[in-house]
C-alpha cells in the first residue's frame, strides 16, 4: 500500500467516526466531534471535506430538531452559542412504525433527526400481520409523497411490538399483546412486503431511544425508562446502548412481583407490578366510588382537577411502581429514571409518592439517588419516532448513501 493509500484510508476512517458520531448524538460543536478522539485540525479538515461533500451543514446552536416541535426543527441562528454541524437531513429518510392494540402509526424522520410527518390509523386487534403490513406499505407511501423523499431515499424502517422480541431467533415472545403476532419473525415478515431493511423492536425500548435521543435522557449513556401503556414496561441503556438480554425480555419490569399473594397476572404470577399499576388496574378501583370505570386520560384529568379518589388511586400506583424501581436502581444504577407513556401526564400526582416510595428502599451510596422525571416527547409519537432513531443511530446496518 502506497503512502497516499493508507493516509486516504485514514482519511475515510475519520469521515465515517464524525457521521457515526452524527447519527449517534445529533448535530453536535467541532468541540464536542474532537471529543470523540480526532484532533481539532482533523475535525476541521473532515468537516470542511463533508460539508463540500454535501452530507453535512451548518446548523446554527439551537437545540437540535424536536419530534414535539414545528417537525422541521429549528434552524435559527438567534444567540451566538457554537456553530452545530449536523448531518444534510436531504441524504435520506428512517421510518418508524408502531404496530399497536388497535392501532397502526407511522413516522418519517430525515437522517438530521427532524420528524416530517406521523400518522395514525386505528386497525382491528385481530388484523392479520399479512393485511396490517399491507397498510403500512400504503402508508409509507403516503407520508414519503407528503414529504417529497422517494422509496429509494429510505435508509431503513424500525418496527415496535408492544412485547419482547427474542435476540436469537427474531420471533415475537408470548408475552406480546398483540396475539396474531406471537411466534411470527416481524423483521422478515417486514422486510418481504416493505422491500426494505427493517429493524424490529420492543415498544418500551424504542421509546427509550426517543428520550435519550430528543428528550429527556439526550446526552446520557446510563438511564432507565419505563413505559406506561397496557402494562407496565422498561428499556435500559447501559453504557450508552439499549440493554435487551439473552432472550429479549429484560425490561419486563410490569412482571416483577411486588405482593406474593396479590391477584393472578395474565403472565401466570402472582402480585405483578401490572396487577396493581398498569392503567386497567388504576381505573378498576374507581367502580365503587365513581359507579362507572373512567379511563386512564379522564382518571389523571379528575386527578388534576382535586378530584380526591383519582389523586389516591395515581398516588397508590406511584407508590408500587417505586417499590419495582427501587429493586431495579440497586441492580443496575442508572443515573435517571424517565416515566414515559400514559401515566406519565400525571406528573407529580404519582411521580412524587414513587420517588418517596423508591428512596425508602433505593441502596445510598453516598449519593443522592437518581431523579424520576416525567418524559419528555408526547405519548402519542414516542414509540415511533423511538422505531425511526433505531434506524437513525445504526451506522451499521443503515448506512447512508454517503461515507
Ligand atoms: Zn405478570
Amino acid at each position: 500500500m502506497s503512502p497516499l493509500d493508507s493516509g486516504s484510508a485514514q482519511r475515510s476512517a475519520n469521515r465515517s467516526r464524525v457521521i457515526h458520531a452524527l447519527r449517534q448524538h445529533g448535530a453536535m460543536s467541532r468541540a464536542a466531534l474532537a471529543e470523540i478522539g480526532l484532533s481539532r485540525s482533523t475535525v476541521a479538515s473532515v468537516v470542511g471535506e463533508l460539508i463540500e461533500a454535501g452530507a453535512v451543514v451548518e446548523v446554527g446552536g439551537a437545540n437540535g430538531p424536536h419530534p414535539n416541535g414545528n417537525g422541521n426543527g429549528s434552524r435559527s441562528k438567534a444567540g451566538r452559542p457554537p456553530t452545530l454541524i449536523g448531518l444534510k437531513g436531504g441524504l435520506g429518510v428512517a421510518v418508524g412504525v408502531e404496530i399497536g392494540n388497535g392501532i397502526v402509526r407511522i413516522a418519517i424522520c430525515d437522517v438530521a433527526q427532524a420528524m416530517l410527518r406521523h400518522k395514525t390509523v386505528q386497525v382491528d386487534e385481530q388484523t392479520s400481520p399479512q393485511d396490517t403490513l399491507l397498510l403500512v406499505d400504503r402508508l409509507i407511501d403516503e407520508l414519503l409523497e407528503q414529504t417529497g423523499f422517494r422509496r429509494d431515499e429510505v435508509i431503513g424502517v424500525g418496527i415496535a411490538m408492544p412485547g419482547p422480541i427474542q435476540r436469537r431467533t427474531g420471533l415475537t415472545g408470548r408475552a406480546c399483546t398483540l396475539k396474531p403476532w406471537v411466534g411470527l419473525d416481524p423483521r422478515l415478515l417486514a422486510e418481504h412486503v416493505l422491500g426494505l431493511p427493517v429493524h424490529a423492536g420492543n415498544d418500551a425500548n424504542l421509546a427509550a431511544l426517543a428520550e435519550m435521543t430528543w428528550g429527556a435522557a439526550r446526552g446520557l449513556r446510563d438511564y432507565a425508562y419505563i413505559y406506561t401503556a397496557t402494562g407496565i414496561g422498561a428499556g435500559f441503556v447501559m453504557d450508552g446502548r439499549l440493554y435487551v438480554g439473552a432472550n429479549g425480555t429484560a425490561g419486563e419490569i410490569g412482571h416483577t412481583t411486588i405482593n406474593e399473594d396479590g391477584l393472578v397476572c395474565a403472565c401466570g404470577g402472582r402480585g405483578c407490578l401490572n396487577t396493581l399499576a398498569n392503567p386497567d388496574a388504576i381505573t378498576d378501583q374507581l367502580w365503587q366510588s365513581h359507579g362507572r370505570r373512567p379511563s386512564i386520560g379522564e382518571v389523571i384529568s379528575l386527578a388534576h382537577q382535586g378530584d380526591a379518589g383519582c389523586r389516591r388511586v395515581l398516588a397508590d400506583a406511584g407508590r408500587h411502581i417505586g417499590v419495582a424501581m427501587a429493586n431495579m436502581y440497586n441492580l443496575l444504577d442508572p443515573e435517571l429514571i424517565v416515566l414515559g407513556g400514559s401515566l406519565a401526564p400525571a406528573g407529580d400526582i404519582l411521580i412524587e409518592p414513587l420517588r418517596q416510595s423508591m428512596m425508602r428502599r433505593a441502596i445510598h451510596a453516598g449519593e443522592a439517588v437518581p431523579d424520576v422525571v416525567a418524559g419528555e416527547i408526547g405519548i402519542d409519537v414516542v414509540v415511533v419516532v423511538g422505531a425511526a432513531a433505531a434506524v437513525l443511530r445504526d451506522a451499521n446496518r443503515f448506512p447512508l448513501p454517503v461515507r
